[in-house]
């Protein structure tokens, strides 16, 4: 069967595996869609270079399962369910954990063998294609959830790729005031349609003078979400006293936390707790992940996909794989 095996920097190559093995209580599952995400395009530029030569791609993705004919979302972490931190109920910070795509073999393959406790049956209100978009939609929920803004709260957030618009969307959802900001002009145009208050191009504005004049104490919340330090380092003079900063998109970079009086600074990263969540969004059309994807690929082109998906002048959100 095939699968897209990484070999080094823009060396992915779609190539022949051996058939996955069904041990213990794992099933079948048969791949129906993927996307392409922003960690997988750090390894294909060689952002990243501690991925494992060999390594099969993938961490978004829904699929079949063989034995009951079910289409699943594939959930891409594993926990050991008895380290210091599964004990707490902690599964995000497991020390032994796995992360499908990463640090063990992904979904971008014809066939994988899973864990049932890491398959969401979805139902006919949701695509394939759209099963293949949750894991932004699920860290836009976990942020948010984080955060606990009451409405009518102001939330800046930096970088509206896939990931940002999902942000926008959810934070929108919960009743808050969104200032979208991106240096591409086709996303921000995406941010006001999804109902930002105000869409920003650090280009054209200056994106402190922007958030200072409309809160005029500073955003209840900031998002980094663009993925860059200069960003990272933007978010304390954005942010409001005691107010809150998410470090989503890139977690380097020199905080000079002055005037941050008693303001919370941390990073989140994806956590299997909130796919079901994510899912049902998704089903109950409350977020919209369809108007994300911009392009799809069959399986075979899968290096066509990494390109268009690396390439801003084709102006890709959410690439999408398809069987
Ligand atoms: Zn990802
Ligand atoms: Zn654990």
């Amino acid at each position: 069967m095939k699968a897209a095996v990484y070999h080094g920097p823009r060396d992915i190559r779609i190539e022949q595996v051996l058939e996955p093995q069904i041990k213990g209580n794992r099933v079948l599952v048969e791949f129906r869609s993927g996307s392409i995400c922003g960690t997988d395009l750090h390894f294909y530029r060689g952002e990243w270079k501690w991925l494992k030569k060999g390594r099969i791609l993938g961490h978004d993705a829904c699929g079949r399962r063989e034995d009951t004919g079910e289409r699943v979302v594939m959930v891409p972490t594993v926990n050991c369910g008895h380290c210091y931190f599964c004990l707490r109920g902690l599964p995000t910070y497991c020390t032994r954990g796995k992360f499908y795509g990463m640090t063990r073999d992904g979904f971008f393959m014809e066939r994988k063998a899973m864990q049932p406790r890491n398959l969401i049956p979805i139902t006919s209100d949701i695509s394939d294609e759209e099963a293949a978009v949750v894991e932004p939609v699920a860290l836009a929920l976990r942020v948010l959830n984080h955060f606990q803004p009451n409405v009518g709260d102001w939330i800046t957030i930096l970088g509206q790729g896939a990931i940002g618009l999902l942000m926008t969307q959810v934070a929108l959802m919960k009743g808050c005031r969104v200032i979208a900001a991106d240096l591409l002009d086709y996303r921000l145009e995406l941010a006001k349609k999804y109902g930002a208050d105000a869409a920003v191009n650090p280009n054209r504005e200056d994106i402190i003078k922007v958030v200072r004049q409309l809160t005029k104490i500073g955003s209840n919340f900031v998002i980094e979400a663009a993925g860059t330090t200069q960003t990272v380092e933007q978010t304390p003079f954005l942010v409001r006293k005691v107010g809150k900063v998410a470090l989503v998109g890139e977690s380097q970079g020199y905080l000079n936390l002055e005037d941050a009086d008693e303001a919370q600074f941390f990073t989140v990263y994806l956590s299997p707790i909130e796919y079901p969540a994510a899912v049902d969004l998704i089903e109950r059309k409350l977020v919209d992940v369809k108007g994300l994807i911009t392009h799809k690929f069959k399986f075979d082109e899968f290096q066509k996909a990494l390109q268009t998906a690396d390439n801003p002048a084709e102006k890709p959100l959410r690439v999408i794989i398809t069987q």
